[in-house]
């Protein structure tokens, strides 16, 4: 199956026009595109979700607000069974066209005019993420020694691999 590169969702801030104080909201359909975390492919569902955008003007820069939820499934990063997470976020972000580059007056998210809502939406959710997205918070994740699933199976191993240094030492006593 051929996969296409998702739309960019943007923002052509030269047809805001905003008078100063005045709000404007907008929602807009963002792609996602899949994240890849610790080697684990976890996918949005659905891939296009909406994107709350509150734009205003305040004095010398264009704030803008972004409130976004979605939902992300993939494998559990203990025992790889099914695990999906909602994130949720806001964040803000200002832009002045005419401050001086790496302003914080200057978002990082615009370009030639230009808001990147789809990038900017992505790095919302990537704060969003847990360091670990697991099956369910208690999840035992898989045995270390023969691979069995701890949460179906919990078990330990009592009889180990005799350690070959204490091998050695077995051997040198017998020698004694
Ligand atoms: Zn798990
Ligand atoms: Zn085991």
């Amino acid at each position: 199956m051929q996969r296409y590169a998702p739309s960019m969702t943007t923002i052509d801030l030269r047809r805001l026009h905003l008078r100063q104080g005045e709000v404007r909201r907008e929602r807009l359909d963002v792609e996602l595109e899949p994240f890849v975390l610790g080697g684990q492919r976890y996918e949005p569902g659905p891939a296009v979700f909406p994107v709350e955008l509150e734009i205003s003007q305040a004095s010398g820069a264009t704030v803008f607000v972004m409130a976004l939820e979605t939902h992300l499934t993939g494998p559990c990063m203990r025992c790889l069974a099914f695990a999906e997470v909602e994130p949720r976020g806001s964040a803000r972000e200002f832009h002045d066209p005419d401050a001086p580059p790496a302003d914080e007056l200057r978002s990082d998210y615009v370009a030639a005019d230009h808001l990147d809502v789809s990038a900017w939406a992505r790095d919302v959710i990537a704060l969003e993420l847990p360091e670990q997205i697991l099956c369910r918070p208690d999840c035992a994740g898989l045995c270390p020694s023969c691979g069995k699933d701890l949460n179906a199976e919990p078990h330990e191993h009592v009889e180990r691999e005799l350690d070959p240094r204490w091998a050695a030492l077995g051997d040198l006593r017998d020698q004694l």
